[in-house]
């Protein structure tokens, strides 16, 4: 074990703050990884703050990781020393079950284990990026191909990128399809550059007027204000597939209206208290789909991984230092971001050196 600074809660009513951590000796197939980036997702909030009640403390969150690998196990052949590599929502699964064998990890029958909190049925505590290092197993480390100067807005990749990009592929959006997207946050801003670049023709839906000229920038072809009924009925019938990224209860059959006939919206936000249920008649007639989508598989993130490097995508991001996480979080929770917060890491040697 080697003692790892960190930045974590103790419980659920106490900030962030310094605190030490043990990460294990790399084992015959680990790599283990000097951070230099961490983006700050909001599920790191809700699992700090026990919003999901599994929160095991202390906690330490950050899994949108970008980092150098600094050691390997000697079984080890896919990575080397100075190698950069991001490392997402998952650090290992059965590998096993029937999801595992067909690379979707994230539906592993048994549970993945998350990059932070530990695995999903229980079992011991993981700790997450807020940190200086970390020691992943090679199955579930990612290449990073982008250039040097792009690995802070990397890291966003490693889950709002992939939450955004796996629907996106899964449902086919391309040259020809009209896809929606449902709100212009972390996750939103993603869905817009990635469905743009898939080729297809995308609809950004907001409830802020002030979002349009950003949209628009980020790649979104048209721009329509939610709350207005007759613009939305412009649109009804003519959707192949709405990416529904809003983490706020909203009324879905304004958007389920909007679909062709067998055409899905998929939801990727997880509220905290359900949507409103949706008029059943909406989906009878039209034989149109209401379905959700978690992460990506580690294949799959590779392979969005190699698409953004190629077309020279990454997030929209606001570095911050990481004594500065917990006024990061009162800015997230007014959607005061412009589209991610990451932290540069140097910031926790430094504050950990000085201490
Ligand atoms: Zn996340
Ligand atoms: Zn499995």
């Amino acid at each position: 074990m080697t003692q790892t600074h960190a930045y974590g809660a103790a419980s659920a009513s106490q900030p962030l703050a310094p605190l030490n951590i043990e990460r294990r000796q790399p084992g015959p197939h680990d790599v283990k990884i000097d951070i230099l980036y961490c983006g700050v997702c909001h599920s790191d909030l809700h699992t700090v703050r026990n919003e999901w009640h599994n929160t095991l403390y202390p906690s330490v969150p950050g899994h949108e990781i970008v980092g150098t690998v600094v050691a390997v196990g000697d079984r080890v052949t896919e990575f080397k020393p100075g190698d950069t590599v991001g490392v997402g929502c998952m650090v290992d699964s059965c590998q096993h079950c029937a999801s595992c064998a067909e690379g979707e990890e994230q539906y592993c029958e048994n549970g993945f284990t998350g990059t932070y909190n530990g695995p999903m049925f229980g079992g011991e505590n993981t700790w997450g990026g807020y940190s200086e290092n970390i020691v992943v197993n090679e199955k579930f480390v990612l290449r990073v191909g982008h250039d040097a100067g792009q690995l802070a807005a990397v890291a966003p990749l490693l889950c709002a990128g992939i939450t955004t990009y796996s629907p996106l592929r899964h449902w086919q959006a391309g040259p020809g399809k009209k896809v929606g997207i449902v709100g212009l946050g972390g996750l939103g801003h993603m869905g817009v550059k990635l469905a743009h670049a898939m080729g297809a023709h995308v609809v950004l839906f907001t409830t802020s007027p002030g979002k349009q000229a950003d949209a628009k920038r980020l790649g979104a072809d048209e721009v329509v204000i939610s709350k207005d009924a007759a613009q939305m009925a412009q649109h009804a019938g003519s959707f192949d597939f709405i990416l529904n990224t809003v983490a706020a209860p909203h009324d879905l059959d304004a958007f389920i209206t909007l679909l062709k006939r067998d055409a899905t919206m998929c939801l990727v936000g997880a509220p905290a208290s359900p949507h409103p249920s949706p008029n059943v008649f909406n989906l009878i007639l039209g034989r149109r789909r209401l379905t959700g989508s978690a992460i990506g598989g580690i294949r799959e993130t590779q392979e969005m991984l190699d698409f953004c490097a190629e077309h020279g995508i990454v997030s929209d991001i606001e570095m911050i230092a990481m004594k500065d996480i917990n006024e990061a979080y009162e800015r997230m929770l007014k959607g005061d971001v412009k589209y991610r917060f990451v932290i540069d890491m140097a910031t926790l040697k430094q504050e950990a050196k000085a201490a």
